[in-house]
């Protein structure tokens, strides 16, 4: 290795360019047998770090996003789930509704694929570069209590709060307590207008009320903020897991019916 080459290392290794070492040699072979010029070759050079750089960063933020698994909108099969609209999940996968600080609420029973989409979304958030976070609200409360507790609320909201798109999985599979449902509140109120949330819930609005430690008018204070900026999914019919169980033979249609 040459002494030219040594002071590249040096200062890419300063500036955090962590590909030029080993493109250089290729580049540099490419430019004197196209004869391109200074500027075409030092663009080709910076024109690969920066996409190994997005591509960095891409897995940082799906990493930070602490997705429970990761399925896209391909892997989505909406011929089996005709309640949802195509086209306007689509459109939400444009993610307008990220940069207008708008919300999206995914309703709808057990296994019909609220979870799935949302985490879809948040995928095509997180690899279009916004800052994502996946949680579930039993998560998210109890970090919450906690941080309360000591004192340190503030420091604990920061998660829920700098995020670009905040997902809060499970709303009201389990009633929320007085402390819970003011903690979701403060989310909430705190996100309006700021950042985007997706939240699911096999609840409907009605039942919001039983949800938050049977306070109607906190549920009002909370659904007028929430859904004063968003789009409502309602995901009707059968879960997804149980019928294929069906189709294959495993359950007679009567043995389950999920809850609705
Ligand atoms: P929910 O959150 O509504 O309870 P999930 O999103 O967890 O349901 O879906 C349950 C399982 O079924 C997941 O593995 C999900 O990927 C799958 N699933 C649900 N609906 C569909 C669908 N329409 N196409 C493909 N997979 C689906
Ligand atoms: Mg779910």
């Amino acid at each position: 290795m040459n002494l030219a080459y040594e002071r590249i290392r040096t200062y890419a290794n300063r500036l955090n360019l962590t590909q030029i070492e080993a493109i250089l040699p290729r580049l540099a072979e490419e430019a004197v047998s196209k004869e391109l010029s200074y500027s075409d070759f030092l663009e080709s050079v910076l024109a690969e770090e920066a996409s190994a750089a997005d591509e960095r960063m891409r897995r940082t933020l799906l990493r930070f996003a602490k997705f429970p698994y990761l399925k896209t909108l391909e892997d989505f099969d909406f011929a089996a789930q005709v309640s949802v609209d195509k086209r306007q999940v689509k459109e939400l996968g444009s993610l307008k509704f990220i940069d207008e600080k708008s919300n999206i609420v995914l309703l709808g029973p057990p296994g019909v694929g609220k979870t799935h989409l949302s985490i879809a979304l948040g995928i095509k958030a997180a690899e279009s570069g916004y800052r994502v976070y996946f949680t579930s609200a039993t998560d998210m409360l109890s970090r919450l209590k906690k941080g309360f507790s000591l004192g340190r609320l503030d420091e604990y909201l920061r998660t829920y709060l700098r995020c670009s798109l905040l997902i809060i999985d499970e709303i009201g599979y389990l009633p929320l307590d007085r402390e819970e449902a003011n903690l979701l509140f403060q989310i909430i109120a705190k996100r309006y207008e700021k950042g985007s949330i997706i939240l699911t819930s096999n609840k409907s609005y009605g039942a919001w009320g039983e949800v938050v430690a049977g306070d109607n008018v906190l549920a009002g204070a909370i659904l007028d903020r929430l859904l004063h900026h968003s789009a409502t999914i309602n995901i009707k019919g059968e879960s997804y897991r149980l019928k294929d169980k069906r189709k294959a033979g495993i359950l007679s249609s009567k043995e389950v019916t999920p809850e609705s």
